[in-house]
């Protein structure tokens, strides 16, 4: 099916005009059009054909137009497309928030719906603070985060993570954050050559809060695997060492599985690779698979009575107008449907172990690959520079696939929908891309 060409280049027109991009830059100028898609794939306004490994921002979970949500999408839009539940309720939302606990370890059982991860970070801030203020601890103010972690772009979240491409310029920014040391080894992460790895130890988040003083400390916040800063893999035990930590001193350990959660890392959560449970779990990405605007926040029976001794208001003084969304809502419980009903886990476990062993073996020995890692379908090809992965992801690009690159390396995160085939594809892509690359810089 072809766009019609005067419409795609009038839109180009506008787009040049009129349409602020996010995180403007490198999208300036001439950025891909993409009219349709269809699983995997993509197709841009002149008709070319993409493999999409970066899934529209690692939220397509479930692939593109796939049939049993766009039909749920089109049944609610139909009947109620929204009904706020401040003090109402709406079946989707309800739904929605049973189908978290019941896929969720018994003690996570309550959920509060937002509409981006960066809303659910700044709902934990909040959440973190009251829940202290009102157990008689208003002096735990601050939230903890990891160096590399990215929690999004609101002023609360971005204050939590303290990446430079997403802060600078900023200021001021609002008070009681504080970062830890990322536990990935510093070497690996800057892409020297190193004999032995080593990574900062859960230790080194005891120290932070004993520096800071554990009384001042509401929250700390990290992702299982650390996606922005390019797919980052900590060890599972620093996982399991930071709950403990965060138990001994009354931390709320919060995980944000805004990227990682519903299938992405090959377990429904990431939490699961190391057998710990949070007191607050944030979601987002996967769990509608980009058909709508959906966040959550799910935390404990004992967290949410907390504040019924809220004198002011009974409760969370905290919500937004499209919160509990129906349509988002009905929208993510078709995606489950999908994800259970096809064991997209499963495959995402399978296909992603089987790409990461496919990449290894065809960049091995490539000039400019400094490793390959991954977990599930979240994974990374690390260059040696950034031009360089930016070199990379053009020749991507120029071969049929879309990739994303994170500073230095080169992510791909495909639908966990994505067959074997399709998973070899990309890898020969990758690799000739990774040759042509060479070439261009020898
Ligand atoms: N947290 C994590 C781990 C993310 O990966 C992201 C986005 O990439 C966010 C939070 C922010 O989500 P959003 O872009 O929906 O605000």
């Amino acid at each position: 099916m072809s766009f019609d060409q005067e419409e795609a280049a009038r839109l180009r027109e506008w787009d040049a005009a009129y349409l602020w991009h996010p995180w403007t830059g490198k999208t300036a100028g001439d950025p891909l059009m993409i009219v349709r898609g269809d699983g995997v794939r993509v197709w841009d306004a002149d008709g070319r054909e993409y493999l999409d490994a970066k899934a529209a921002s690692l939220n397509a979970s479930c692939g593109y137009s796939h049939p049993h949500i766009v039909a749920a999408i089109t049944r609610q839009a139909a009947t109620l497309m929204h009904f706020s539940i401040e003090s109402a309720a709406n079946p989707p939302a309800v739904g929605l928030a049973a189908k978290y606990a019941s896929l969720l370890p018994t003690a996570l059982s309550r959920t509060f719906f937002c509409n981006s991860g960066s809303e659910a970070m700044e709902t934990v801030v909040k959440l973190a603070r009251m829940y202290h203020a009102l157990r008689g601890e208003p002096g735990r103010q601050t939230i903890l985060s990891l160096r590399d972690g990215y929690h999004g772009a609101t002023l609360g979240a971005v204050t939590a993570t303290a990446l430079t491409l997403t802060r600078a310029g900023n200021g001021p920014l609002p008070g009681a954050y504080a970062q830890v040391p990322t536990p990935i080894c510093p070497s690996c992460r800057a892409a020297e050559a190193h004999d032995e790895c080593s990574a900062p130890s859960a230790q080194t988040l005891r120290a932070a809060i004993e520096e800071i003083g554990p009384d001042n400390i509401a929250a700390f916040v990290m992702e299982p695997v650390l996606g922005v800063a390019g797919c980052l893999i900590p060890d599972p035990a620093y996982l399991v060492a930071a709950r403990e930590v965060c138990s001994e001193y009354g931390i709320l350990f919060v995980l944000d599985e805004v990227l990682t959660g519903f299938g992405r890392t090959g377990r429904m959560f990431g939490f699961e690779h190391a057998s710990v449970v949070p007191d607050v779990l944030m979601t987002s990405k996967g769990v509608t698979g980009g058909y709508a605007p959906l966040a959550a926040v799910t935390t404990t029976q004992d967290v949410y009575r907390t504040f019924a001794d809220d004198s002011l208001m009974g409760g969370f003084r905290h919500g937004h107008t499209m919160s509990g969304h129906a349509l988002a809502c009905a929208a993510s419980l078709a995606v489950l449907e999908v994800i259970e009903g096809e064991d997209l886990v499963g495959n995402s476990a399978r296909v992603g172990g089987l790409m990461l062993d496919e990449l290894r073996r065809v960049l091995a020995g490539e000039p400019h690959v400094f490793q390959v890692r991954g977990l599930g379908l979240a994974l990374a090809v690390q260059m040696t520079d950034a031009a360089i992965a930016d070199e990379l992801a053009a020749a991507c690009l120029e071969l049929g696939l879309i990739v994303r690159t994170q500073g230095s390396a080169v992510c791909l995160m495909p639908p966990l929908t994505l067959t074997e085939t399709d998973a070899l594809t990309m890898c020969s892509i990758v690799a000739e891309a990774a040759r042509l690359t060479a070439q261009r810089n020898r």
